[in-house]
């Protein structure tokens, strides 16, 4: 994507494409129309400091399999994550009931100084998810509120770091693992680009796009090919579900060659909804949540 215009228009079609399947609810789709440029400006103007190079994974330990860093290490903006909670906040507020009260009863624990926002923003960095499943208990209606707020919130600092992390990925990087090999953390999504079909995996903390085995499963390395099946659906060309039965995850795989499109994963991710229905029925797990934190 070269400029804001391009990536606006692009956007929008997908979220039209969205709307005309009539699966996820109205409100929820307005939210991410709303969200997405406020993130893609917050995206130009974060500010990430990089550790030195000698506090990252030396070059050997990522050859055995380690991330340049750790989540907990791993830079971030976290000024502008907090400068951002409120318009999010308010954003949430409009886009339904159910919403509307988990913002506000949000902002009042914000301000009573019953829920510290770095705190829990610090407990996504670290994957500690007791204080974010504790909210989830207390927002029956709206039950994702506070991952929504946190996911979104950080993602511009988190995408900063990552496109600044990329390049010190040492040549030749092996991509036998399924995981992020900037932050460790699991794909939700996979891709494939390129002439020979090459699949990348879409990092669920950091955004970043990186190489993984065409044929294995992101989430526990199986390459048995007996153990690893996709299915694919006639509505959807262009997308298909890697399932492995040996851990019973899938993914959803999307084959930019078909779609004839450019990608933009969090988008795709929701318009191919129904296939995630599909497999979830077919008792397949999504150890991931999407791009929006819910
Ligand atoms: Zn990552
Ligand atoms: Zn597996």
């Amino acid at each position: 994507m070269h400029d804001d215009q391009a990536a606006e228009k692009l956007a929008a079609q997908k979220l039209k494409d969205i709307r005309s399947q009539e699966i996820l609810p109205e409100g929820l789709i307005a939210l991410v129309e709303q969200v997405l440029p406020l993130t893609r400006r917050a995206r130009a103007e974060a500010h990430v400091f990089l550790p030195a190079r000698e506090a990252m994974a030396s070059d050997d330990a990522m050859f055995a399999g380690s991330p340049l860093l750790l989540r907990h290490d791993f830079p971030r903006d976290m000024d502008q994550a907090l400068t951002l909670a409120p318009p999010l906040l308010d954003i949430l507020s409009a886009s339904g009931p159910d919403a509307a009260e988990a913002a506000q009863t949000l902002r009042q624990a914000i301000a009573a100084g019953e829920l510290d926002l770095r705190a829990a923003f610090m407990a996504l960095i670290d994957g500690d998810d007791a204080l974010l499943a504790a909210w989830r208990e207390k927002l029956p209606g709206s039950p994702r509120a506070l991952d929504f707020i946190a996911t979104t919130a950080l993602a511009p600092g988190l995408a900063a770091a990552a496109a600044l992390l990329g390049p010190l990925l040492p040549p030749n990087h092996p991509h036998e693992h399924g995981h992020c090999p900037l932050c460790g953390s699991l794909p939700y999504l996979t891709l494939l680009q390129g002439k020979e079909g090459q699949r990348f995996g879409v990092c669920s903390f950091c955004g970043f796009t990186y190489r993984v085995r065409r044929i294995a499963c992101v989430y526990c390395d199986e390459a048995d090919q007996k153990k690893l099946k996709l299915f694919r659906v006639a509505e959807y060309p262009g997308v298909r579900v890697d399932v492995c039965e040996t851990c019973g995850m899938y993914v959803k795989t999307l084959d930019y060659r078909e779609m004839d499109r450019d990608c933009l994963p969090p988008l795709d991710d929701m318009a191919s909804v129904a296939l995630d229905i599909l497999a979830q029925q077919q008792g397949y797990k999504r150890p991931t949540l999407s791009a929006w934190g819910f």
